[in-house]
């Protein structure tokens, strides 16, 4: 059989709340144009993210009444500790509330003034945590992962070139070598068993540990089954077991690859600085067997992690990006290709050449969707990265439109919908204004900046 279902029944149930165009003209105009400021009764598809979003499964809300919430010992840690191992052999796994939590962590130890620290792309609180410490992150991706329209196989591949020349350059001022897999803030773009070798390989050879941001670790792994040379009759969890074989540690936001609505880990195998992040997160999250999670989570996460390498799931997860971008595509919306794991992602500025980036072609399309079709996408451009820290602004290097997809979620019938809302978007697309923003925060402004629609 050719045609690619979701791989599971429905059970359970969520209605959505349906509101007509002009209830929705009136919502944003109380939302000062800024999505995150839409109450999620009000919008028929939420796609502003896929973390924390995922539907559990029958298994997971069976899991969640084990949940034992000792403080001490709890089985339910062994049970997630045994689930990580099984798929990431590394020796110490030290549970966080969410991925940032790791990251604050590590880098409270790593980080500090002086030092550089370099990623494919690092994502903005990987980014947000290594800065307040005051060390640099640096993004060394490969060229092509830097063009929304250049087909590539993995675009999230690191530039080894670059690199390398940067551990010679900065040789004692870099604490760690990192790779987001996939590479969020790149597009939900891949990264190649071969480059994740070659890395591990230059941080070895340069002395630095080498730490995995492994959010998406299964899209990933199941990219490089499905495009990597000499890989495609092998199982997906072998991969992974492979990918994390090369890494001395890893971060992991279990809201993405464990189907979590909340958690996340930090796993070490080095025992010096494992007793180090133990000792900051009982000072900062928790006691080290449960670290920011209550037990009933750690359950849901153990069940989740073994639900996560299902092939069936993985193959229909990534059709549904990929039939999302090809829909897109077809009707002409520049999006970027090929498709990555988690989102599809619209280029507003080739679509609305007449907004200008200043004017936020990227929030006047997002708009424009909840407004025809009450869909909520996320703005990730100017008015996301355009702010500079003396109060000015400038374009940032692209405006995109992010359509993240939760997981198991929606169905085929919600993407025909989508796809159908952007039809009726490109029909007006040409007289869609731009915005400019009456009111901000100093910093992380897309989050409360208020909007108004250029007249
Ligand atoms: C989501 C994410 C994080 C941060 O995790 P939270 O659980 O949101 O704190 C870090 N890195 C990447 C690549 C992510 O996608």
């Amino acid at each position: 059989m050719k045609t690619i279902i979701e791989p599971f029944r429905i059970k359970t149930v969520e209605p959505i709340r349906f509101t007509t165009a002009e209830e929705r003209q009136a919502l944003l105009r109380q939302a000062h144009y800024n999505l995150f400021a839409l109450k999620s009764d009000d919008v028929l598809i939420d796609l502003l993210t896929d973390s924390g979003t995922s539907a559990m499964s029958a298994a997971q809300w069976a899991a969640v009444q084990q949940g034992d919430e000792s403080y001490a010992g709890s089985p339910s840690f062994f049970r997630f500790e045994a689930a990580v191992k099984e798929l990431m052999p590394f020796k110490h796994v030290i549970p966080t509330h969410q991925g940032r939590a790791a990251e604050a962590i590590l880098f409270s130890i790593l980080g500090g003034p002086g030092r550089k620290i370099p990623n494919n792309t690092h994502f903005d609180t990987t980014r947000g945590n290594i800065e307040a410490g005051g060390a640099e992150a640096h993004d060394l991706l490969i060229e092509d992962g830097r063009h929304p329209d250049r087909e590539h196989p993995f675009k999230g591949n690191m530039d080894l070139a670059a690199l390398e020349a940067f551990l010679v350059k900065h040789g004692a001022d870099v604490p760690c070598v990192m790779l987001t897999i996939t590479n969020n803030a790149g597009g939900g773009q891949p990264v190649s068993l071969e480059n994740i070798r070659a890395v591990a390989a230059l941080a070895r050879k340069h002395g630095k540990p080498f730490l995995i941001d492994g959010c998406r670790f299964a899209e990933n792994a199941w990219f490089i089954k499905a495009r990597e040379p000499g890989q495609s009759e092998r199982p997906v969890k072998d991969i992974v077991r492979d990918m994390f074989a090369e890494a001395d540690g890893m971060t992991m936001s279990a809201k993405k690859d464990a189907f979590g609505n909340i958690g996340g880990w930090l796993a070490l195998n080095d025992d010096d600085l494992a007793l180090k992040a133990r000792n900051r997160l009982i000072l900062t999250e928790g006691f080290p067997t449960y670290g920011g999670m209550a037990g009933r989570d750690l359950d849901a996460l153990a069940q989740g992690l073994k639900e996560i390498v299902d092939e069936d799931y993985l193959r229909y997860r990534v059709r549904t990006t990929a039939y999302l971008t090809e829909k897109l595509h077809a009707l002409g919306v520049p999006v970027m290709r090929p498709a990555g794991g988690h989102a599809v992602f619209v280029d507003a500025r080739k679509w609305l050449p007449h907004i200008a980036p200043l004017a936020y072609p990227g929030q006047a399309a997002a708009v424009a969707l909840y407004e025809v079709a009450g869909i909520r996408s996320c703005e990730i451009g100017t008015v996301m990265f355009g702010a500079k820290p003396d109060g000015t602004e400038a374009p940032a290097a692209m405006d995109l439109v992010r359509l993240a997809l939760p997981r198991r979620v929606y169905t085929q019938s919600h993407a025909d919908y989508i796809a159908e809302a952007f039809e009726e978007v490109a029909r007006r697309k040409d007289h869609l204004k731009g915005f400019q923003i009456v009111e901000q925060p100093r910093l992380m402004r897309h989050f409360t900046a208020k909007f108004a629609r250029i007249a």
